[in-house]
């Protein structure tokens, strides 16, 4: 037995375990529902599954693929040994998320990705568990979490996606008391106003703000930072001890293109908003789409645009096509989703480019015309540039258009903060050790700092600004830490 209580494994033997397959609703059943297409392993399947980790000796590859460095292999043995609460407690050393980014993580990339059984067999399916132990530990009353001290430290955190909810939960956890900001009616960022829930049902989204809000964080809603009306930056930093700001990266691109505002022309979280959320969770003046026979083009090759195109064809549209200039091998989104997309109906238009959409009689948009493309040089981002084909222009019906195109940091924000400094796009620059800003007490984090990017990469930022401010308000005011009962202390993320 070695110093985890791992015992010596017959890794050959495991290299030859299949993969457990995790249940999956068919295409036929789910293109009827909004509902997550994985139903999960069970008490038993996960057990095999995490069996078949060979408990590779440090430094794991799996490991360093995570960006948050998740104890991968100790995990997976506990869950093979049927303790999945400990399991569950290796993963929330470095993660409050574990349900989120066992789901929505792009793994085949990461950690999966790394997985060693790859290179004989398919990988472990390190996400499906971590999905599986956090469900699990919800289902048995949820982890136990009490701050280890109190504080009289307040710290203002703005907006509620996963960088926010990360933050919030880990400085509660440290004893400071939190209050989230939020633009829109209810808190989950991108988790709820964005991702769709046949990746990420909402009731996952909506245990974890419970959980946070049983540590004492309080989160106001409706309430957009540097907005008339609102509070500003300067009023949060005078009011709190800290301040992080965990605005996302929303603003949508443009694609300069004639006829992009005619009716019918939709933004991509406009559109997955009214198709995905119900009535009673929509940000006022929301328009609902009538898609329901309609032929749907989707612009876009990233996760959003898979997003859309398959929330389309759960919104009954006749046909959906997803349209990307590049090919498919340069394409940025998941692959497991485009399998999916496909098994749905999804039609795929790779290397075309809208260059104009055209209004019928009534100036809805009813046609694009598009350009094919071919690839030339890699550009900055290493994948080979679209250039156009000259004359080959060609036009397709469209009664309704979703342009997915990416997103930016919003700049009117940015600029209604004094003395914050930005790179080039307009991320917000910050300090790469402590996530601090250009001003003192002022954090940022996730993708208002990273640009458009992934749940764990925003996590990964918000775990860096936590500690930072954690380290900062202990150094600003020591007498204010009261000791709590040492009984009522349980070791928690940190
Ligand atoms: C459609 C879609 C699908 C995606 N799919 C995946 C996926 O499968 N896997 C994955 O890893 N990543 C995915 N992503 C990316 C992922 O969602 C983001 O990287 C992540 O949510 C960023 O987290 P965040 O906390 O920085 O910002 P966000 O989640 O964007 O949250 C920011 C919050 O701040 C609020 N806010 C903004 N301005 C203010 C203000 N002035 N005052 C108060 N509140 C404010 C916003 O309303 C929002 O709630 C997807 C993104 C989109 C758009």
């Amino acid at each position: 037995m070695n110093k985890t209580g791992r015992r010596p494994i017959d890794r050959k033997a495991r290299l030859q375990i299949p993969r457990v397959p995790v249940p999956k609703q068919s295409p036929e059943e789910r293109i009827f529902n909004f509902h997550e297409v994985y139903e999960g392993y069970d008490e038993e399947t996960v057990v095999i599954e995490a069996t078949r980790c060979l408990q590779c000796p440090e430094p794991q590859a799996c490991m360093t693929a995570c960006p948050v460095h998740n104890g991968i292999p100790e995990a997976l043995w506990l869950t093979s040994q049927g303790q999945f609460f400990a399991a569950y407690d290796v993963f929330r050393l470095t993660t409050t998320l574990s349900e989120i980014c066992g789901r929505v993580c792009p793994q085949e990339k990461l950690c999966q990705g790394s997985c060693v059984v790859g290179a004989v067999n398919a990988p472990v399916y390190i996400g499906k568990i971590e999905a599986f132990l956090a469900d699990y530990v919800r289902k048995h009353g949820g982890p136990d979490l009490k701050p280890s001290r109190k504080t009289n430290h307040r710290v203002a955190i703005i907006g509620s996606g996963p960088a926010g909810l990360h933050a919030a939960e880990w400085l509660a956890l440290r004893g400071h008391q939190i209050d989230v900001y939020e633009a829109l009616p209810k808190p989950g960022g991108l988790l709820r106003y964005g991702i769709p829930g046949f990746k990420l049902e909402k009731d996952t989204v909506d245990a974890i703000i419970e959980r946070i809000e049983g540590l004492g964080t309080r989160f106001i809603c409706n309430t957009r930072i540097n907005t008339p009306g609102h509070p500003s930056i300067d009023d949060l930093m005078e009011e709190y001890d800290a301040v992080l700001i965990a605005i996302g990266a929303e603003i949508p691109s443009s694609l300069r293109t004639e006829g992009e505002d005619l009716p019918g022309v939709w933004k991509s979280l406009e559109f997955l908003i009214a198709t995905n959320l119900p009535p009673k969770d929509l940000p006022p003046g929301t328009h609902i789409p009538e898609v329901k026979g309609k032929k749907v083009v989707v612009v876009g090759g990233g996760d959003t645009g898979s997003d859309c195109v398959r929330s389309a064809i759960r919104a009954r549209a006749a046909k959906v096509t997803l349209s990307y200039r590049r090919s498919e091998a340069e394409m940025p989104g998941r692959k497991e989703d485009r399998g999916f997309a496909r098994e749905e109906g999804v039609q795929y238009e790779f290397l075309t480019q809208p260059i104009r959409f055209i209004a019928d009689e009534h100036g809805h948009v009813a046609q694009i015309e598009i350009r094919r493309m071919q690839l030339g040089e890699p550009d900055a981002s290493g994948r080979r540039r679209p250039l156009p084909i000259p004359g080959s222009e060609f036009i397709i019906d469209a009664d309704l258009v979703v342009l997915a195109l990416g997103f930016w940091p919003d700049e009117k924000f940015i600029k209604q903060t004094p003395d914050l400094e930005t790179k080039k796009w307009g991320e917000i620059l910050v300090d790469p050790e402590t996530a601090m800003t250009s001003r003192k007490g002022l954090w940022a984090a996730g993708d208002a700092v990273n640009g458009p990017d992934l749940v764990v990469t925003a996590m990964w930022g918000a775990q860096q600004a936590a500690k930072s401010i954690d380290a900062y308000l202990e150094a600003l005011d020591q007498p204010a830490t009261q000791p709590v009962d040492a009984s009522e202390t349980v070791s928690a993320v940190a």
